[in-house]
């Protein structure tokens, strides 16, 4: 059952509609391509994050715990969201942060400072250390009252809340397309698509091939209907270009729909060359997630 406080936040959210994407492009090759709006749900809580926190909340609040602690990165997506969400739901939030304390905020962790969370900068050796504890109690959640979310934990929960993505489709498609950052998001939408749909993943990192056995572990089910794209990352996890700005900018325009470059960007910029190159049927219909993020991209 869902915790009411977590309905109500649910309730509050806008719709991740599914809107269809037009451009000479698609036309040209007869491929229909629709965007599922996941970044509209909400202005901080973006996207695929709160598909993968719901139902890891829930459990912290049903153990009655007052206090989620968590980790990432000085840009991350998962610690605004969590952040956010955890003044809502009035529940004290910890975070470990990789790297020395920065002489200036970035705009994300300004932001989650603001909203009570508490800072502890660790070095990248405690950060992996922090890593390899993969269950709500382990370390450092040491006090009653305390919920550990690690960087990559507590996945079942985590699927189950993406699953949610694919019950809110409701046309046919032939293609699912998502970006990847550990593979959660994409081992959650395998598990709950139909078979007949060919899923990708983008990677967003250079030297992502270690995904397919993480997403491997994941699965429900051993299926062969998915596969992981490795070559659009741009030079890496948040490395970018002039190509894929222009990309992002001429989507911005046209579409009237925006873009951040590390995730979203990167997956359609790749989704129109591969079009482009044919590797798309004629009448095959593409259904891409918009998983959010746009917060990390601030300038101030
Ligand atoms: C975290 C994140 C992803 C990657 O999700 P994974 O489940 O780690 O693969 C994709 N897009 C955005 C915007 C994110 O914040």
């Amino acid at each position: 059952m869902l915790n009411p406080k977590l309905e109500q936040i649910e309730n509050s959210f806008n719709v991740s509609s599914l809107c269809q994407i037009n451009s000479p492009l698609l036309e040209q090759k007869h491929v229909e391509l629709w965007l599922k709006r996941d970044d509209l749900i909400d202005p901080v809580i973006s996207g695929n994050k709160w598909r993968k926190l719901k139902f890891i909340l829930n459990h912290a609040l049903a153990l009655n715990s007052q206090t989620i602690i968590s980790m990432g990165g000085a840009y991350s997506n998962h610690l605004h969201a969590l952040a956010y969400v955890a003044k809502t739901l009035n529940l004290n939030s910890i975070a470990y942060i990789r790297g020395e304390q920065p002489e200036n905020f970035s705009p994300t962790l300004k932001d989650i400072q603001h909203w009570g969370m508490q800072l502890r900068f660790v070095s990248r050796s405690e950060y992996r250390e922090l890593r390899s504890c993969m269950q709500y109690n382990q370390y450092p959640a040491t006090q009653t009252g305390e919920y550990w979310l690690p960087e990559v934990g507590s996945t079942e929960l985590a699927l189950l809340g993406v699953a949610e993505i694919i019950a809110e489709i409701d046309m046919d498609y032939d293609h699912l397309c998502v970006p990847c950052g550990t593979g959660t998001t994409l081992a959650g939408l395998i598990n709950a698509a139909k078979k007949n749909v060919r899923i990708t993943g983008f990677s967003a990192l250079k030297g992502g091939g270690y995904l397919k056995q993480e997403v491997e572990h994941l699965l429900f089910t051993q299926s062969s209907n998915w596969s992981i794209n490795l070559d659009y990352h741009f030079g890496g996890f948040a490395k970018t270009n002039n190509t894929l700005f222009q990309f992002m900018e001429s989507f911005y325009k046209l579409q009237g729909i925006a873009l951040e470059p590390v995730y979203t960007g990167k997956m359609l910029y790749a989704l129109f060359d591969l079009i482009s190159k044919d590797q798309f049927k004629p009448g095959e219909k593409i259904i891409a997630i918009h998983t959010g993020g746009l917060q990390g991209h601030r300038d101030n």
